[in-house]
């Protein structure tokens, strides 16, 4: 192994100072956190010069790279013309009405309305209150659980982190919330059982379901909310048909389906909404990331008529809504989701996504021959590489291994950011990406792979 450089005077003020998320906390002073200072289409660059190709797009989020000029030309002038307003006691600003008539515009199922948070979290946190108010507004106090998933990911706030199914969001911080269930994870891979077929793990899912909604009472569930694919629990594509078959269960018990489109929204599947590339018709849709490509914070709930009714009728008993956040509809962001959106239009993005998927496919196709791949998954540009011990079992590696964040170190090596999720390397990159590109980040990872025991 070669010597582990000294740290730079950035790295020691960073470890003095920052806390950093989903990180080891007890091990950065080793690793030494890596400080970017500026971004040129899929590309970012460190503070010591060296450029990496971001394949993760930041966090699932720079659908449009790190430099767009119209994106910034837009923040500026939005900036420039009323940097700050809510939508707080009938407030309004045009970006925000711009933005939602947008949202309409593109929504895979009728939406009437739009309600603006600051992130994912929150919009799924407001998805969850909404659920609750329209059930009270209907007269029907007691539906109120929440059906989520093993291994979802619906962000970190108190309740979207009882939502989320994974370990380390739950462990120590005293959650999840009671009142929220976790259902199947729909990963064929992991949870098929031997000489099961995929079309038989569907079915059987789909019953566990019914079985979870029959022995708590279909009147005591509000909803459930699901990613079209999983994105932070590794990159989890559901079986063919799967939301055909758990969507009727849902109907017949009056129970809602959330749609969290947080990652696959705005193209990445090769559709408007992932709900479009996977079978699902949901109720109520939750959106952040993508929408303004991460050139500033925002998230949306997008909902129909019938709920908006329901909140209407509730706020004239009670007298008000009593829910919003301080930036929630900020005009920055929503000046840059209206300009995004416009940009993806332009661009065709769906169709573009759609015309890279091959190649995208055909790489991750060939990792499977390289003995520490155990399965490769994807949806247009969103994919996941899963490591395991042994190719035969799948047996998984022993987490204390760390194998994924091994191979992240290597990648980074290489100039290549990807995110280890547990053994899985998640594969996520700026939709603007070109071809030359994304066979260097395909080629990266390979060398990262020789490289990783
Ligand atoms: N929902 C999904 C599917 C996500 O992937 C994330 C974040 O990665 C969230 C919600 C939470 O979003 P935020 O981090 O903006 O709160």
């Amino acid at each position: 192994m070669a010597p582990t450089p000294p740290l730079s005077n950035l790295q020691t003020r960073d470890l003095a100072s920052v806390v950093h998320p989903y990180s080891p906390l007890h091990k950065l002073d080793q690793m030494g956190p890596l400080i970017l200072e500026s971004g040129n289409g899929v590309y970012v660059r460190d503070t010591h010069g060296n450029d990496y190709i971001e394949g993760m797009a930041g966090l699932w989020c720079t659908g449009l790279g790190f430099n767009n000029e119209e994106m910034i030309e837009a923040a500026t002038a939005q900036m420039r013309a009323l940097p700050y307003y809510h939508q707080f006691s009938g407030r309004g600003t045009e970006p925000a009405i711009e933005l939602a008539e947008k949202l309409k515009e593109i929504a895979p199922v009728p939406i009437s309305h739009v309600f603006y948070t600051s992130s994912g979290s929150e919009a799924n946190d407001t998805q969850v209150k909404l659920a609750w108010y329209y059930n009270n507004a209907l007269g029907r106090p007691k539906k109120k659980k929440i059906i989520s998933r093993i291994k979802a990911y619906h962000g970190v706030t108190l309740m979207a982190a009882s939502l989320t199914g994974l370990p380390y969001n739950h462990m120590d911080f005293d959650l999840p919330f009671d009142g929220i269930l976790h259902t199947d994870c729909p990963h064929y891979y992991r949870f098929g059982k031997d000489g099961e077929s995929e079309a038989e793990f569907v079915a059987r899912l789909a019953q566990n379901l019914r079985d979870m909604i029959e022995r708590e009472g279909g009147d005591t569930i509000a909803a459930m909310i699901a990613e079209p694919v999983m994105g932070a629990g590794g990159v989890i594509v559901p079986p063919k048909g799967y939301f055909e078959a758990i969507q009727p269960i849902l109907d017949e018990h009056d129970i809602l389906l959330i749609s969290d489109e947080v990652i696959n929204g705005f193209g990445r599947t090769g559709e408007w909404f992932g709900s479009q590339s996977h079978g699902m018709t949901p109720t109520t849709i939750s959106v952040a990331k993508q929408m303004t490509s991460a050139y500033a914070p925002l998230g949306a709930v997008m909902i129909p008529e019938f709920m908006m009714d329901a909140l209407k009728s509730q706020s004239e008993k009670i007298g008000t809504f009593g829910h919003g956040y301080t930036y929630g509809g900020h005009p920055l962001g929503c000046a840059l989701g209206v300009k995004a959106i416009e940009i993806y239009q332009r661009m065709n993005i769906c169709e573009r996504v759609r015309s890279m998927t091959p190649l995208f496919e055909r790489r991750l196709e060939a990792l499977k021959d390289h003995p520490l791949v155990g399965e490769v998954r994807s949806s247009g540009l969103l994919g996941g590489v899963e490591l395991v011990a042994d190719k035969a079992t799948k047996r998984a590696f022993d987490p204390k291994q760390g194998v994924g964040p091994q191979t992240a170190v290597h990648l980074q090596k290489h100039n290549l950011i990807l995110r280890p999720i547990g053994d899985t390397i998640a594969i996520c990159p700026p939709m603007i990406i070109e071809e030359d590109e994304l066979n260097a980040l395909f080629d990266r990872l390979e060398l990262a792979l020789d490289d990783t025991e």
